[in-house]
């Protein structure tokens, strides 16, 4: 029987895992955590993703679309709470029909290895970690972190899932001609939560996705199945406001009253939950080559961490896996060739999500409230309605389509130097009418010459 490692089993490795089981592969997966299944979380907190359509593709190629239509909660679009406390209209993310999904981490990384446990030859090794790999003979150094036992094991391929601080990256980096960068931001995040109303429901409307934009940080809060929201705080480490200025009970509570004076009726345990957890920090990595010596390939997050602002990291990672199967299959399982497709193909598109996932971060804090940004949007929708297959916004090719995200981020880059020029009193005009002979006309005219400029 062929033999499939990999290594972490987070979102994309257990993925990974039950890809494989389906190929008929022994698959062995190895998870430096304990089991989370078997850790009692109850009263934890709940974290939770923006699950959208090149997810979606990948959990329906191993029969979980039913399974997770269950688990998740749709996000028709963004809700916008301005400074002065009232609520914008709802910013729909796509049209009728499209949303994204909110859906709790742990349970979707359960879900994913309880099924791929149902293969037969499929084994979890947890409270293992990976020390090393050798990619002459294909095999991994592992070591158990109770005993500390170490041991090696063999395999015909072997996925790195090991997320952005990968062991298996780490090996790659000290080999000659690997490329490797890593870019934080200033900001990091702070995770709290909206529990659910007295007596159960939702405090706020749970088919969106809610927005404090401040320009230069942000709220965000996502729904999840209790009734609870799951906000996370995106502010600077340091300067003026930052983190570094939130160090008492007092400066919390007076920063939240000055900024999200509505949501903090909400949240009874905003001070534990501040000062309880951690403020990680947001990091874009890149590297290059993604396979070592020809069976050993990076994958998820350790091939390419980007920062949240597009939801697309598990996303991504996903479709790493949606992609490489496809592979797999038109090239006979010939490991070498195939993983040698698989980072040629998906490295651009790595890069491209990466960019356009910063980009979303100034969108998000700062843009959804200008109103030029508001205007382009509009104009865009029309436009979409229009010429459905010939004209689709950022957001819709990057989360309700698989176009390849570099090619969306060109794209993109057409569209925004087409409406700076396009001028204001004419994109009033069609966002107001429409359906007038002269904007319909000057749509098309303007599709045309978007799709010249392609
Ligand atoms: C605040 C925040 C919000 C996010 N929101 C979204 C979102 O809305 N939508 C979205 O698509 N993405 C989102 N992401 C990104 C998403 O979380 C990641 O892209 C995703 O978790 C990557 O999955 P992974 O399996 O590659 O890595 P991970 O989930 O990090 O899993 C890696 C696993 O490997 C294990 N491991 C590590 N080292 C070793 C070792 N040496 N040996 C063995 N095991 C090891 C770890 O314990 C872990 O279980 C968000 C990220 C953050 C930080």
């Amino acid at each position: 029987m062929k033999r499939a490692t990999i290594i972490g089993a987070g979102l994309v490795g257990s993925l990974q895992a039950l890809f494989m089981a389906k190929r008929g592969y022994k698959v062995d997966v190895y998870e430096r955590r304990p089991d989370m299944r078997k850790l009692n979380l109850g009263g934890g907190r709940s974290i939770n993703l923006a699950l959208s359509d090149r997810g979606l593709k990948a959990l329906k190629a191993v029969g979980l679309q039913s399974a997770i239509s269950q688990m998740a909660i749709p996000m028709h679009g963004r809700l916008i709470h301005m400074a002065d406390g009232t609520i914008g209209g709802l910013q729909p993310y796509g049209e009728q029909g499209q949303y994204i999904n909110s859906i709790s981490r742990g349970g979707l990384n359960e879900l994913l290895m309880t099924e791929a446990e149902k293969h037969e030859h499929v084994t979890f090794h947890f409270d293992t970690r990976s020390l090393d790999i050798d990619r002459d003979k294909n095999e991994v150094l592992l070591e158990n972190t109770e005993t500390h036992e170490q041991f090696t094991t063999q395999a015909d391929v072997i996925f790195a899932t090991d997320g952005a601080f990968s062991a298996v990256r780490g090996s790659m980096v000290k080999t000659d001609r690997f490329d490797y960068s890593q870019h934080y931001l200033p900001h990091g995040y702070k995770e709290l939560s909206i529990p659910p109303a007295e007596g159960g429901g939702f405090q706020l409307e749970p088919n969106a996705l809610h927005i404090w934009p401040r320009k230069s940080f942000m709220l965000i809060a996502l729904p999840n199945l209790d009734g609870s929201f799951t906000c996370t705080l995106f502010l600077a480490y340091e300067g003026a406001i930052s983190f570094d200025n939130l160090r008492t009970e007092a400066q919390v509570k007076a920063f939240f009253k000055e900024h999200f004076a509505d949501v903090v009726p909400l949240m009874p345990n905003l001070v534990a939950d501040f000062f309880g957890n951690p403020t990680p920090s947001l990091v874009t990595t890149k590297c290059f080559p993604w396979v070592y010596g020809n069976k050993i390939a990076l994958m998820g997050d350790a091939a390419h961490a980007i920062v949240p602002f597009y939801g697309q990291g598990m996303n991504s990672g996903f479709e790493d896996c949606s992609v490489l199967d496809e592979l797999a299959t038109e090239l006979n399982e010939d490991w070498p060739t195939v993983l040698d497709a698989y980072q040629h193909s998906r490295k651009p598109n790595a890069d491209g999500i990466a960019e356009l996932a910063v980009r979303n971060f100034v969108e998000m804090r700062d843009l959804v409230a200008d109103p030029f940004f508001q205007l382009q949007k509009q104009v865009e929708k029309h436009l979409h309605r229009r010429h459905p297959e010939r004209y689709l916004p950022l957001y819709t090719m990057v989360t309700f389509s698989d176009l390849p995200y570099a090619e969306a981020l060109r794209r993109s880059q057409v569209h925004d130097s087409f409406f700076i020029e396009a001028g204001q009193d004419l994109m009033v005009m069609v966002a107001n009418n429409p359906q007038e002979g002269a904007s319909e006309a000057l749509m098309d005219d303007w599709v045309a010459e978007i799709e010249r400029r392609y």
